[in-house]
């Protein structure tokens, strides 16, 4: 801008000196005559320069780059320069494009980016086979029209990615485990990784567990009958039947602990168990209630709000074993005359059972830890009631077979509050 500044000052300085100088010379008409020639070939000469600078435009190879003259070589070699740059920068940008994608398509795990619409912009190789998709026909198609399962298509429109997911793949029945992150504001990167080794693993030592626990039930079902037995032919108060009576609890906490074993495994094994059975609420209920009110011995007061009218899908046994497991729990870290609300209720469309308590409470940092196995608070107080450490990895594994989940909130010293929702689709509602 400056340069053409001064070309413009020093073009018109030396227009009035040479107009005055032919002024002095000769007539006024000569030196009007020169004036008006020497401006035509000024405006000519940029006329020129521009329709150069157009033409180069319409096809900008640098390559053609005119050479230009005065002011206009000094514009052309900026030019040049620019574009010589602007062309490393692409190269880098490919180059490093480039990398990425073959880093992507090294990867083991499935790779896809896609929209805010969640139409698929790109994917490796993995993600190809993994979720069956052709590059040429699927980009821009939904990855949830591509891949059809109705889990992995709540999970991606829904868009909280907190979990990973884990789902099988109808087709090749391969197991995998799907992570979403975001990228710029609204992309996403989906990641699927084959947990075959890892689940085969785990069925492994589900399987193992399951078979230890069963081979232990039968020798201690023996044991406990040869217990009561003894117990019987001592008079109360001597220290054999005290010997036998720790026996026999001891033997009685063994049996909890297998008998939970085996349940959550059976909870965890039966992925494909039909969990769909109509189960009326209001008897397994009544069933409930008359359960804890044998083994609460009226020493809390037990306040139950059903809706009768709000029915489950779903497997009885996995849900009557869940509720009473959270009841049981308010009952053994309550003290003595505390409160216990036992609710099961449609809120916004959820059926929600809760079951609220007056007691101990758990510190803060141990909520999210307690439904993992054998994870207590409190290991000692809870053997003195009788606990196994797994009654709530059970309520939570019934929970995820039944799509729902497991919320839990505390006050330490004021008490709990167990939360198990249902969806909507798992409710029937008569009238
Ligand atoms: P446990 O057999 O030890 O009760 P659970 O899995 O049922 O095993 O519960 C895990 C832990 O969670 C318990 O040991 C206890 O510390 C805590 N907990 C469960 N329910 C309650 C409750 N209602 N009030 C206070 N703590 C609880």
């Amino acid at each position: 801008m400056q340069e053409i500044r001064w070309h413009l000052l020093l073009f018109v300085i030396f227009e009035i000196i040479a107009t005055l100088l032919i002024l002095s010379i000769f007539d006024i008409r000569t030196s009007l005559v020169f004036l008006i020639f020497t401006l035509m070939l000024f405006l000519g000469f940029h006329i020129y320069w521009i329709y150069r600078l157009n033409q180069w435009l319409d096809n900008p190879m640098t390559a053609n780059l005119p050479n230009g003259y005065g002011l206009w070589e000094k514009l052309f070699t900026k030019l040049y320069k620019t574009q010589t740059k602007q062309k490393k920068s692409k190269r880098e940008l490919y180059g490093v494009l480039d990398q990425f994608k073959s880093a992507a398509e090294a990867m083991l795990d499935g790779v896809i980016s896609v929209d805010q619409n969640n139409e698929i912009v790109w994917c490796n190789k993995t993600a190809q086979s993994m979720l069956n998709i052709v590059p040429k026909s699927d980009y821009g198609r939904p990855i949830t029209y591509i891949f059809r399962n109705s889990i992995f298509k709540n999970y991606i429109e829904n868009s909280d990615y907190e979990d990973t997911l884990k789902i099988t793949n109808h087709l090749s029945m391969q197991p995998l485990e799907i992570k979403v992150a975001y990228f710029r504001s609204n992309q996403k990167l989906i990641i699927c990784r084959d947990i075959t080794k890892d689940t085969e693993n785990q069925n492994m030592r589900k399987e193992f567990v399951s078979n230890f626990s069963h081979e232990l039930k039968t020798p201690l079902t023996v044991i406990i009958g040869f217990i009561e037995t003894l117990g019987g032919m001592y008079s109360k108060d001597t220290s054999e039947n005290k010997i036998i009576t720790m026996m026999d609890r001891q033997a009685y906490r063994m049996k909890g602990l297998i008998d939970d074993l085996l349940l959550l495994s059976n909870v965890e094994s039966n992925q494909h168990l039909n969990r769909s059975n109509k189960i009326v609420m209001s008897d397994l209920f009544k069933l409930i209630k008359k359960d804890i009110a044998l083994l609460d011995e009226n020493n809390h007061t037990l306040d139950y709000s059903i809706n009768t009218k709000l029915n489950l899908y779903g497997e009885k046994r996995e849900v009557e074993s869940a509720f009473k497991n959270i009841i049981t729990n308010a009952i053994r870290y309550t003290g003595k005359g505390g409160q216990i609300n036992i609710r099961w209720n449609l809120i916004n469309e959820l059926g929600i059972f809760e079951v609220t308590d007056s007691g101990i409470g758990i510190p803060k940092k141990d909520i999210d830890r307690i439904s993992e196995r054998f994870y207590r608070v409190n290991p000692d107080r809870s053997r003195e009631t009788g606990g196994t450490g797994l009654g709530l990895a059970i309520v939570k594994n019934v929970m995820i077979q039944h799509q729902g989940e497991l919320k839990i909130s505390s006050e330490l010293g004021s008490g709990s509050t167990f939360k198990l929702i249902f969806p909507t689709e798992r409710l029937i509602q008569s009238k």
